[in-house]
């Protein structure tokens, strides 16, 4: 699990970096998103570790990893920069992969309507940073 999330967060960086690097409005767009997920993220690898009998100081630690991979995801667009062409759809289809695979179906088990109006939500936010943001 540790592994997965760890390449995960490293295309976190990945797409922070490619985002800044095609526009402002877009790297601050993808920053914004995996601001938001990382407390998440970081919540549930060390749960997991706790949970199977890991000591505190290795659910840190690998709570830690996760945000040196998104950094070091950063640094390698930053050091990469021509590859913007393949870093930003590479990225992309990453999270798409873990949206369609892990999280949707989540979501689908999810009885009532709440669950898939706050994704709605979700994506409706974006046209709304769109319309509000994007000429600033
Ligand atoms: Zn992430």
């Amino acid at each position: 699990m540790l592994f997965g999330l760890l390449i995960h967060t490293f295309f976190d960086g990945i797409a922070i970096a490619s985002g800044f690097l095609v526009s402002n409005w877009l790297g601050w767009v993808v920053f914004l998103a995996v601001f938001l997920h990382k407390m998440p993220e970081g919540f549930t690898v060390a749960s997991v570790m706790l949970a199977s009998g890991a000591s505190r100081r290795v659910a840190f630690t690998a709570s830690a990893l996760l945000g040196a991979a998104t950094l070091a995801g950063v640094l390698t667009m930053g050091l990469l920069q021509q590859y913007v062409n393949v870093g930003l759809p590479l990225s992309a289809g990453v999270t798409l992969y873990v949206a369609a695979t892990d999280l949707l179906p989540e979501v689908n088990k999810e009885h009532g309507v709440k669950m898939p109006l706050l994704v709605f939500v979700g994506v409706a936010l974006l046209f709304v940073l769109d319309t509000l943001f994007k000429g600033v």
